[in-house]
């Protein structure tokens, strides 16, 4: 394998970089590529347990805590799809709008960790704390830029910026308000994760202060609906990952993947049998 990659993968709340690319980021890293994974907020204003209790208790929790727990879940998560390197900004995720201290904070982890490669949010997702943080990445990304006199721009040519290559956005099917309808995102790459499905899972099942966890039939629905759904079926694998990427790719030839070439030579049988795998059943 030539040089690993760096990858730095950003979510607008804490759970965000493992539910839509978690699975992916497992192969990398299992391949031993650079992962890390970043979000900017503490995800607080997501803590469905602790406003539970406040709202049955009316004695408000201690914030200092919250944030820890947050912060733990989502160091705990990395560590189950072999991440170690986690990097939480810690800002308020009540009123996320684009702020100058968070595109400074992100420009300095790109400009340490260089990333060949960023995996966020798609820059118009309805969920706003979603889409700044992608629009604060494209920022960090420019200022990032600037840290490298005499190379400005990405050897690839296009907008990225840095030493980024690529940007990829994550494309998984999943609200269906009619902003998101109108914005219809096709993927241009998707990711088999059947073989890191499992660790996903037990990944999402740290999340337990968004009612995550062993006990829960949380994870085992969206696992089922959003990376078994229409993308597996159609590639006639168990599991995928969506994605979409901000500039068109620069090749010799037209890119076919060898991966790709190798499933189409499976017999109707044995595709079948691949798309219809349920990993989390009881
Ligand atoms: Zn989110």
């Amino acid at each position: 394998m030539s040089e690993p990659l760096r990858i730095l993968n950003i979510g607008g709340h804490p759970k965000d970089a493992i539910l839509y690319a978690g699975g992916t980021m497992a192969k990398h890293a299992a391949r031993g590529d650079r992962v890390t994974i970043l979000t900017p907020t503490t995800g607080l204003s997501h803590h469905l347990e602790a406003i539970n209790q406040y709202r049955d208790t009316g004695k408000m929790p201690e914030m200092e805590t919250l944030v820890e727990e947050r912060r733990k879940e989502l160091v705990d998560a990395a560590a189950e799809i072999g991440v170690s390197d986690v990097r939480f900004l810690g800002h308020p995720d009540d009123i996320v709008t684009i702020d100058r201290d968070i595109v400074n904070d992100i420009a300095d982890v790109i400009g340490e960790i260089r990333p060949n490669m960023i995996v966020t949010h798609w820059p118009n997702d309805t969920v706003p704390a979603h889409a700044m943080a992608t629009q604060m990445t494209l920022l960090a990304i420019d200022a990032a830029s600037g840290m490298r006199p005499g190379r400005p721009y990405a050897p690839t040519g296009g907008d990225t910026g840095g030493a980024q290559a690529q940007i990829f956005y994550h494309t998984q099917i999943g609200r269906t308000n009619v902003l998101e309808s109108l914005n219809i995102r096709i993927p241009t790459t998707i990711i088999d994760i059947t073989d890191t499905f499992i660790q996903k899972s037990n990944a999402m099942n740290k999340f337990k202060s968004q009612h995550y966890g062993e006990e829960s039939p949380l994870q085992r629905k969206l696992g089922e609906t959003m990376d078994g759904g229409v993308y597996a079926i159609h590639m006639r694998v168990a599991y995928t990952e969506a994605f979409i990427t901000h500039n068109p790719q620069l090749y010799d030839y037209l890119p076919l993947s060898e991966y790709g070439r190798k499933m189409a030579d499976r017999t109707d049988d044995e595709a079948f049998k691949d798309r219809m795998k349920m990993l989390l059943v009881d």
